[in-house]
């Protein structure tokens, strides 16, 4: 008899999950609420990504006059130019929408049946859907993937009105472009939303609660790129703890933990996610969850529940999408009996899509300096690498760690200008645990970003006999 699987969520887990399962044989129902993408292509990865791709251009042409790049009506700089958010807003929002059909139109060629509803376990082998139209179905299973992701987190003293206080998944009715944009929350999310706007020509107050920007990322990265915004106007507010977020007229008022206020015309609360595991059945089926009510998950994605597997934000592992999407692959391996090798997060490369971008993978500073793990570093500033000069960048840097006696390179930082396509070649070095000797003596284009990366990993050359 063929197995069954229900997939409860078709976001990056839920969708890549269904795909190795019916190329592995498998009756495969995918069970979704929003649309197929998931967040990751309605609201979060690709709008953002997209909005951002609007951002870069204005960041380019920002740097157009030292490029000898005059244009008409401006002084050279962007001021010249002016952002039509309402246009910006609709491409973004055309192009999700055209991804998810994509998606769909693949799961339906490979044979996966998806069903429109939520869906929630009934015990570990039957998950009971609820239509649109009120309907109640039951679907019986062999095995069942959770892979409902997580929504942005608010918080009673800051609630979003869609308007002006907005949640990130609301940016996108924005017609009318903020006069003072407001964004709470300096991590990745925070950071990136803070950067595309300015860019794009925005005032931007950056309210942090912690020293610095980009509290988990990378100290050198974060000091860059704090660098670069404050340079190009932002105001960041760190150690500023915000208290709450209230609106009067077109006035948004964020008041801090110590009593200071800050005053804009719109605010993005960028205050982290919380698991979309509530109501699913999930512990009545045998399913152990984490503090924060995220699903508790092995490295093949098994939960505590025999035949109830689980991927992506729900399991609050390292919420990215490629993330999701192996979680979801590793279970189905796993599952029907292919050949699986369990996820390793150092292998993990992952970007802040801000300008400059920050690209991360295996080992971190951090982890090296609380003695974790035993690795020499390099920092090759990219404002020495000859294409950089060309292309008149300045800020940002490579910077490769590997370890003392054998040189295998155990992880790396890159920023700059598509950071997240110069971090490649140290991802794959990470994850076929090549030397720093063997980084070096591939052959770069020159001139080249990523000879900055081979200059490094000569810089880490110690005589070996
Ligand atoms: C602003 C922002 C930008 C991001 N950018 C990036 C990026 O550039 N790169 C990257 O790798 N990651 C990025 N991420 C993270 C990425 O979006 C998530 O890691 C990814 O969406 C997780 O995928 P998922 O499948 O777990 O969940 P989701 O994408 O959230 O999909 C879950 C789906 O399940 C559905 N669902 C929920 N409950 C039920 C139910 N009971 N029944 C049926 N369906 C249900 C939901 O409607 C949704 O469609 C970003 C996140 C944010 C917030």
């Amino acid at each position: 008899m063929t197995d069954h699987v229900v997939v409860i969520g078709g976001g990056p887990g839920g969708y890549e999950a269904a795909l190795v399962a019916a190329q592995l044989g498998a009756d495969v129902t995918v069970v979704d609420t929003d649309g197929i993408g998931g967040s990751a292509v309605l609201t979060d990865c690709v709008p953002s990504k997209t909005l951002i791709a609007t951002a870069e251009l204005m960041t380019d042409v920002a740097g157009a006059n030292e490029l000898g790049v005059m244009i008409a009506g401006g002084d050279g700089q962007s001021d010249g130019l002016r952002v039509d958010l309402a246009r910006v807003n609709q491409r973004v929002k055309a192009l999700a929408r055209a991804q998810s059909d994509d998606i769909a139109r693949r799961l339906e060629k490979e044979g996966v049946q998806v069903l429109e509803g939520r869906g929630s376990l009934a015990g570990s082998d039957r998950v009971v859907v609820e239509t649109p139209g009120g309907r109640e179905e039951i679907l019986r299973a062999h095995a069942v993937l959770v892979a409902t992701g997580a929504s942005p987190r608010t918080l009673p003293t800051a609630q979003p009105d869609g308007e002006r206080i907005l949640t990130w998944e609301q940016v996108y009715d924005l017609d009318e472009v903020p006069s003072e944009l407001i964004v709470v929350g300096s991590g990745v999310t925070g950071a990136e939303f803070a950067s595309g706007y300015l860019a794009l020509g925005i005032p931007v107050t950056l309210v942090s609660s912690r020293d610095r920007v980009l509290p988990g990322e990378d100290a050198d990265a974060a000091a860059v790129l704090e660098d670069v915004l404050t340079r190009r106007g932002m105001t960041v507010l760190s150690r500023s703890r915000m208290e709450s977020v209230t609106r009067s007229g077109d006035v948004v008022t964020v008041t801090l933990t110590d009593g200071r206020t800050v005053e804009g015309s719109h605010c993005i609360l960028a205050l982290g996610s919380v698991p979309n595991t509530g109501d699913l059945g999930l512990e009545e089926a045998g399913v152990v969850l984490k503090d924060g009510g995220f699903v508790n998950v092995d490295r093949v994605s098994r939960t505590s529940a025999r035949g109830v597997y689980a991927a992506g934000d729900c399991t609050g592992v390292l919420m990215l999408a490629s993330v999701a999407a192996m979680q979801g692959r590793i279970a189905m391996w796993h599952l029907l009996g292919d050949a699986v090798t369990p996820l390793d997060l150092k292998k993990v490369s992952s970007n802040v899509f801000t300008a400059p971008e920050i690209a991360t993978v295996g080992w971190s500073q951090q982890a090296i300096d609380a003695g974790e793990i035993q690795a020499e570093a390099i920092t090759l500033p990219l404002s020495g690498n000859p294409r950089a000069k060309m292309q008149g960048v300045r800020d940002g840097f490579v910077k490769l760690f590997c370890r003392p006696g054998t040189g295998t390179i155990v992880g790396g930082v890159v920023v700059g200008p598509r950071a997240s396509e110069l971090i490649h070649p140290v991802a794959v070095a990470v994850a076929e645990s090549l030397t720093a000797d063997q980084l070096a003596q591939t052959f770069t284009v020159y001139p080249s970003m990523s000879g900055s990366v081979a200059e490094a990993a000569r810089r880490l050359h110690r005589f070996r006999a």
